[in-house]
């Protein structure tokens, strides 16, 4: 195993952001930390990449242990932290080539520094102050510093949160470019971009892992039960919906609209029409929710 994260527990005060963690990664890996706000995920990249310590656990990245040899891990590691804290005043080549410097490149600096240029696509950038670039080529600046030393690991906190849809999909392929040669880990609130990018899911919630699996078997986490977007001409009595046969969960969505769940993989349209039939009331528009993955991500992470 490249990377093993060993029974992680972290708490910070009284708060436990991530309790009795673990997993494997191989090579040839883009892994997808997915979660939702607050689930630990920035945690657990602070405690590979050795910047803070769990409370408990381990973990070993090629062969090095977090507690024992961090420089050699750090070595081995590239990281863009969340929100990419860069040097606004410098010039992108003039800040790799500083970056270049801390890692001791000595020599090598210069082609390296070309080198990385070239791969994020920052040649037309390079002569000009980070404070000039879009959001966009920023991200490509922090891919560039965390690849700087040819690390066989890069770790990416949220890297394409605030992007617009065009950086977005430009972000998306370099991440992949990279996940050719070396491990990336990446962690995302936004399931289509585990989708997208990643070979394998890791979706952690509340501190704990909740499903780790690879992308294309996602769809097979779900769990049986239907979902329905609901239209009534007027608003509805919620509860009076909740007492109706096979329904497990109904949710107010605006403009006399409801998503609507059922119990168990049964078909609740006849009920739903019956019911408002009886109740004077119309039904403008149902349409199924097809078992989506944003749905299965809610499922798995609102416990
Ligand atoms: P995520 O990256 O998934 O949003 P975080 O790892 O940032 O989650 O946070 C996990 C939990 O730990 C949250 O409840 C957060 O408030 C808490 N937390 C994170 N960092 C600290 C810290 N330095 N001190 C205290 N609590 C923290």
């Amino acid at each position: 195993m490249s990377i093993t994260v060993e029974n992680i527990t972290k708490i910070y005060g009284s708060q436990k952001a991530l309790d009795q963690v673990s997993f494997s990664i191989n090579e040839g890996e883009i892994v997808g930390l997915l979660g939702p706000n607050g689930a630990g995920k920035s945690t657990l990249m602070k405690i590979i990449t050795c910047f803070i310590p769990p409370t408990s656990g381990n973990v070993e990245v090629y062969g090095n242990n977090i507690f024992d040899n961090p420089l050699a891990i750090r070595q081995n590691i590239g990281y863009l932290p969340e929100h990419n804290p860069l040097y606004l005043e410098m010039y992108v080549r003039e800040f790799l080539e500083f970056v270049a410097g801390i890692y001791n490149l000595g020599k090598q600096t210069k082609q390296r520094v070309e080198e990385i240029i070239e791969l994020t696509g920052l040649t037309k950038e390079a002569n000009k102050k980070i404070g000039q670039l879009s959001k966009g080529y920023r991200q490509r600046v922090g891919i560039a510093q965390a690849l700087i030393h040819d690390p066989k690991v890069l770790i990416l906190d949220e890297p394409t949160t605030g992007l617009d849809p065009n950086q977005l999909e430009e972000i998306r392929q370099l991440i992949k470019k990279v996940g050719q040669t070396k491990i990336v880990m990446l962690s995302t609130h936004i399931m289509q971009e585990v989708e997208a990018i990643c070979s394998r899911v890791i979706i952690i919630n509340s501190g704990k892992i909740v499903a780790d699996d690879k992308t294309e078997n996602l769809h097979s986490l779900q769990k049986s039960s239907n979902q329905y977007l609901v239209e009534f001409n007027k608003e509805i009595d919620t509860n009076a919906i909740k007492q109706l046969k096979n329904i497990r969960d109904i949710i107010y969505n605006g403009n006399n609209t409801y998503t609507i769940t059922s119990q168990n993989d049964t078909d609740i349209r006849e009920n739903i029409f019956k019911w408002a039939v009886d109740n004077n009331l119309m039904v403008l528009t149902i349409r199924k929710n097809d078992n989506n993955l944003e749905k299965i991500f809610h499922d798995l992470t609102s416990k």
